[in-house]
């Protein structure tokens, strides 16, 4: 257990990308496989959405270290729910309390730029994709990369987490966010219990809908418990879920730089209007 901490605890933004491409490439593959759809031309879809890692790694690099500078503060200066609610010291319990508090924000975070309209349009470039796969996971405005890590930066302040709770935290994320967007499904029965706790493809794929109320719902990152509480759960049979959303022009989110100038075109059509 004492090397899990060690490896956790100074595990570097390398071991992270080093696990993402892994699991990248298994579901890649897997879906290659066992993909459900077709008539598409999954590299050159692909093509377009890992262009949004190269505008994606700066930000996500600043942000890694001011998460490293705001841990350290809050462990030297006790502070956080964590800190003062819980007096155990066993791992386990703390990496699960911390765990649920951090995806409790990933789904207010959400749940947040769903309907603020300014942050829609950042977030609504991870919903123009009109074909679901693995690498839709990576269609990201870096606005949006911005704006999640400040969420997470607020939300590791306030509960005080640990460096190796949110680098362990992390990887389960990436990992879940990877399969969660894969084209593939779970079959009913199995999603059935999964579901009960976790998202799932068949989940995520109802909230790549192109239309509410099914695109304001299923928000939960990892754990679908959220969206149980607050009442924001749904299905649709996969044969009537269209991805995309209904408000875009479908042309223009077809390459690399309408997608990019997307937020701030509609910011400057509501400033003119
Ligand atoms: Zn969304
Ligand atoms: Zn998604």
């Amino acid at each position: 257990m004492r090397h899990i901490f060690h490896f956790l605890t100074y595990s570097s933004d390398e071991t992270e990308a080093l696990i993402f491409a892994s699991v990248l490439f298994i579901c890649w593959n897997i879906e290659n496989i066992a993909g459900l759809a077709g008539g598409y031309k999954k590299w050159n879809h692909a093509f377009l959405n890992v262009q949004f890692i190269i505008t994606g790694i700066a930000p996500q690099f600043m942000m890694g270290l001011l998460f490293v500078k705001t841990m350290q503060w809050t462990g030297q200066h006790h502070v956080g729910l964590l800190y003062h609610l819980l007096h155990v010291k066993n791992a386990f319990i703390l990496f699960l309390v911390s765990f649920v508090l951090l995806d409790f924000g990933e789904y207010i975070y959400h749940v947040i730029m769903h309907k603020v309209n300014t942050l829609w349009m950042f977030h609504a470039v991870h919903h123009s994709d009109y074909v679901v796969d693995v690498s839709t996971t990576l269609r990201e405005h870096p606005g949006e990369n911005i704006i999640r890590n400040c969420f997470t930066l607020l939300w590791i302040f306030l509960s005080g987490a640990l460096f190796w709770m949110v680098f362990l935290r992390q990887l389960i994320q990436i990992t879940s966010n990877l399969l969660v967007h894969m084209n593939c499904r779970l079959p009913d029965k199995l999603d059935d219990i999964v579901s009960t706790v976790f998202i799932t493809p068949n989940l995520h794929q109802v909230h790549h809908h192109y239309q509410k109320p099914y695109t304001d719902c299923n928000y939960g990152d990892v754990l679908s418990i959220w969206d149980r509480m607050f009442g924001t759960l749904c299905r649709l049979p996969y044969e009537e879920i269209v991805f995309g959303v209904d408000m875009l022009d479908k042309n223009n989110s077809t390459t690399y730089f309408s997608l990019m100038k997307m937020p701030f075109e509609k910011y400057f059509r509501q400033k003119k209007d």
